[in-house]
């Protein structure tokens, strides 16, 4: 019997409910994968708390890294032994095993072990495409980027540092103010204590910067669009103090001609090349070591209600692997 995560409602970590499934054989096209670590994701709890609407019943989870158990009809492109990893829209990660369309599969390269796996696919791709392909962040330029010491937020310190960005980082706490500098930051803002924006305005000699990357949404929105330059490029990938809304565009030419854009990874990593041409960047950075895996925290799969209590209270740093 394996063990799969459902929720019947929505609501809060409590709602989350462990049930005992025996897998069909996997399908055409499929295979069964056992899980070795999980990542969690700050967009598991929108999908557990109704934020991101999804049918119910429904799984969770949206990031494993494991084995492939048995194959399925047709498939030729991984066999039983093979190290694998999965991420995207297809929710049920929290389970010890399950059945999985190859199309979502990447393979693991032996340098990468699992729990680095469950840390950095879904977080290192949309590092990857926030930087690269949303932003286009060049050479010499400045971005903000907000819970710098998260998920997402310290790949994408280290990231921004390897192609040759100036990072300026906000956090909420001294501790994470730390790991923040120790992922490269040049400059850090504590957004609990300090006025960002004008923080912001000062390190750049009154221009602002020319990209945010904000991914925590209604608390930082304005402080975003004020610390964005002229003609600058608002990045909004998230929501984790709430959804920003009922945004007047005018206030994008009252702040300064300024573009705003709410990217998902969901669109920019569809087809199986997308998925790996994002995972291999992902892998080369770590090779160099411009990006860590910061490992902050871990937690029994099943005390996973526990690790959405601590991400949803900003006690998390880096990322968290649950392990099956
Ligand atoms: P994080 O590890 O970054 O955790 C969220 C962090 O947000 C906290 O640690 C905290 O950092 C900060 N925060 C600020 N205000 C709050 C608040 N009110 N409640 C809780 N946390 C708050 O999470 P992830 O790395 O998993 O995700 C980061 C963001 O990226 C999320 O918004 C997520 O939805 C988004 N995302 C978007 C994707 C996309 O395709 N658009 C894909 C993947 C992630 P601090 O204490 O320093 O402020």
């Amino acid at each position: 019997m394996e063990k799969t995560a459902y929720i019947d409602r929505t609501g809060g970590p409590e709602v989350i409910q462990w049930r005992d499934e025996q897998l069909l054989p996997p399908a055409k096209g499929e295979v069964r994968m056992r899980h070795h670590a999980v990542g969690l994701n700050y967009i598991d709890t929108y999908h557990r708390s109704g934020l991101y609407p999804i049918e119910l019943p429904g799984k969770l989870g949206s990031e494993a890294a494991g084995v492939v158990e048995a194959v399925g009809e047709g498939v030729t492109d991984f066999e039983v032994g093979d190290r694998v990893g999965v991420f995207g829209p297809a929710r049920g990660a929290y389970a010890t095993a399950r059945n999985v369309a190859v199309d979502l599969l990447v393979p693991l390269p032996d340098s990468v072990d699992d729990r680095t796996a469950a840390a950095i696919l879904l977080k290192g791709a949309t590092t990857a495409f926030l930087i690269e392909e949303c932003a286009k962040v060049q050479p010499g330029w400045t971005v903000l980027i907000h819970a710098a010491a998260g998920g997402v937020g310290h790949l994408a310190v280290g990231w921004l540092k390897a192609i040759g960005a100036t990072v300026i980082a906000t956090v909420g706490s001294e501790a994470k103010a730390d790991k923040a500098r120790a992922a490269g930051a040049d400059h850090v803002i504590l957004n609990r204590q300090e006025d960002v924006a004008a923080r912001v305005r000062e390190i750049t000699g009154g221009a602002g910067v020319p990209v945010v990357l904000d991914g925590v949404g209604k608390a930082t929105w304005e402080a975003s669009l004020d610390s964005t330059a002229r003609r600058g490029l608002v990045v909004s990938f998230g929501n984790a103090s709430g959804a920003v809304d009922g945004v007047n565009l005018g206030i994008l030419a009252a702040k300064g001609s300024l573009f705003v854009t709410r990217p998902t990874l969901f669109d920019y990593a569809v087809t199986p090349q997308e998925k790996r041409s994002l995972m291999a960047r992902v892998f080369a950075m770590l090779e160099k070591g411009a990006i860590t895996p910061e490992i902050g925290q871990s937690f029994a799969l099943t005390d996973v209600a526990e690790a959405h209590r601590a991400i949803e209270a900003g006690d998390t740093v880096g990322s968290t692997v649950l392990i099956p």
